[in-house]
């Protein structure tokens, strides 16, 4: 059993509340994104929220599409999140789209009219503004606030017929323009777009704004409570007051949570797709990207990244969470089920001079000490090997217990070798080693005739298949929030060393590898095999993690 909600979550706290006076019979939750993007990390929180909540009481989730603006949306966007929020494990009750519920909003809009309670507006969106107010000072009533039921019925639904252009007309509710709150100033409800939706294609040219149709598509389908972040919180009383004088049936409650905030990210769908037009990224899926798809493509599982959500809790106070606990998850999971392995990202030649030429034996190797069950593989060793460029020093510092002439390390799974020599290009390189191995000292036969300190991960030579190593740093080098940031463009701060792309070699048996299965490469931490790059001829691995961190829970 996974442990679920481990930390505080005072939403939970209110959904046990609401149960226990009986305002509900059943608690109905919703995931409601614009498809205007991907998935992003952030969105997995509220993801975990609204399913793993009703889950607990027995409730219902809806995915619900909020597809009202149809200049920015795409099927594209909609696929995407449908297979990314079952990849994350969850299964929607009901899948909706707000564009379904065109017709009652337009039902409902028509209602607040007869009530004296919306009117169509003449002024332009700069001329609205310009008598919306201040926090310190009222609005001023607009000359289309006194129109008559009559002539609004008759503007709005020639507004709806496509008589007007865009801008022409809008659709404000009457509430209040000298409200405290801005947003109760006779917002707009209603707009006119001439553009072709989605889903409803050139069926409506008016569409109904984002704080007008959410109330009633919670309505609509009975949500109880209805999550949201917390910049939302100024809009409950709109929320509120469009329940109450549309008449819906049911009375869906907002509540606001705060958003999750990554060290060293970029979250925002508008920048994130900035990223991806401007082909400062591999698409919405590049590893480096905080997207959901990304996140798979590095290698995150589903399991790491809803442990870190239900970690992180669910708080009011606003709070940016260091990367590095995410690491931390994808590194607790993968401990115990990716098979070990060894791979030399920058190779560097050895042969063991006192070797049988032309002969390969085949050594056992555990796959997973902390996990026997799976069982162990057999790697070949010969002559020729390589071993990483970074484990030999012609002239070593103090404590260097790796490959120098005259030293002696263990090859992990192997034998002792010794360097002998090492030969060098024209340029100064060193470019292949000599050595000789000692056949007294072959790991597992329990010799304990010498010790030596380091101990090496090599593949050998002419079995090894050729892989490319992608090693990533963070995209953005400040996090998102630092003091004049904003000021200048995120772009400024994108990381030019977040990508590093090695050739080297990998164990003859990785020629079985899937794209997507996982990996822990001695010393170099965990790696997925990339579903994009990875050829019949070459795979390609993402490094997910290094090994080990400083980062404490
Ligand atoms: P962005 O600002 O990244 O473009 P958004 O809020 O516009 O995101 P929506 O598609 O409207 O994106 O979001 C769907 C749901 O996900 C909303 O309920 C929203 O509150 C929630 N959500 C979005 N970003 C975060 C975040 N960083 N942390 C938690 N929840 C989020
Ligand atoms: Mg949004």
């Amino acid at each position: 059993m996974e442990n679920k909600t481990s930390s505080s979550n005072f939403i939970k706290h209110i959904v046990t509340e609401d149960l226990k006076a009986g305002k509900h019979d059943e608690i109905v939750t919703r995931f409601p994104p614009e498809p205007n993007g991907y998935l992003h990390i952030g969105h997995a929180k509220s993801i975990v929220l609204n399913f793993e909540i009703a889950d607990e009481f027995n409730g219902r989730t809806n995915l619900r599409f909020d597809d009202t603006n149809p200049l920015k949306e795409d099927v594209e966007f909609v696929e995407s999140i449908k297979e990314d929020v079952k990849w994350l494990g969850f299964d929607w009750d009901g899948l909706f789209f707000a564009s379904n519920y065109f017709d009652e909003m337009y039902q409902r809009a028509v209602l607040l009219i007869k009530k004296g309670m919306a009117y169509v507006e003449d002024l332009s969106q700069e001329e609205i503004r310009a008598l919306r107010g201040t926090l310190k000072e009222p609005g001023k009533e607009s000359p289309s606030r006194s129109r008559s039921v009559e002539e609004n019925l008759d503007l709005f639904e020639k507004m709806k017929n496509g008589d007007f252009q865009n801008g022409e007309k809008v659709l404000r509710a009457k509430i209040d323009m000298a409200s405290p709150n801005i947003n109760l100033r006779d917002p707009v409800i209603y707009r006119i777009a001439h553009t072709t939706h989605h889903n409803t294609g050139d069926e409506w040219c008016i569409y109904p704004m984002y704080a007008f149709a959410h109330p009633i598509e919670d309505a609509i389908e009975g949500v109880t409570h209805s999550i949201c972040t917390l910049e939302f919180e100024d809009q409950r009383p709109l929320y509120d007051w469009i329940v109450e004088h549309c008449e819906m049936e049911a009375t869906p409650r907002q509540y606001e949570f705060a958003r999750l905030n990554l060290t060293n990210t970029v979250m925002s769908k508008r920048k994130l797709k900035q990223l991806v037009d401007e082909n400062l990224v591999d698409g919405w899926d590049d590893p480096r990207m905080p997207t959901i798809s990304g996140l798979r493509r590095k290698g995150y599982t589903p399991e790491s990244i809803r442990n870190f959500c239900r970690e992180i809790g669910v708080a009011r106070a606003f709070s940016t969470v260091d990367s590095q606990m995410l690491e931390h998850f994808i590194r607790e999971d993968l401990k115990l089920k990716a098979p070990r392995t060894m791979g030399v990202l920058r190779p560097l030649k050895v042969v063991i001079t006192n070797y049988p030429e032309g002969e390969v034996e085949w050594l056992d190797a555990e796959i997973n000490p902390e996990n026997p069950e799976m069982g162990s593989r057999k790697i070949p060793f010969s002559r020729e090997i390589y071993v990483e460029q970074e484990d030999f020093m012609e002239d070593p510092p103090k404590k260097y217990f790796r490959l120098f002439p005259g030293n002696e390390v263990r090859l992990k799974h192997a034998y002792f070798i010794k360097c002998e020599e090492f030969i060098k290009d024209e340029d100064g390189n060193v470019v292949e080693l000599r050595c000789t191995y000692d056949p007294e000292t072959k790991s597992g036969t329990g010799f304990t005739g010498r010790k030596v300190k380091g101990t090496l991960h090599w593949v050998e030579a002419t079995n090894a298949k050729q892989a490319e190593f992608r090693l990533y740093e963070p995209l953005i080098l400040e996090e998102e929030g630092d003091e004049g940031v904003e000021e200048k463009s995120f772009l400024d701060n994108v990381n030019p060393n977040s990508l590093q792309i090695l050739k080297g070699y990998v164990e003859e048996n990785m020629a079985h590898a899937k794209p997507q299965d996982k990996f822990q490469f001695f010393r170099h931490g965990y790696f997925n095999v990339d579903p994009k790059h990875t050829t019949r001829e070459q795979l390609v691995f993402n490094q997910i993690v290094s090994l080990k961190s400083s980062f404490k829970l």
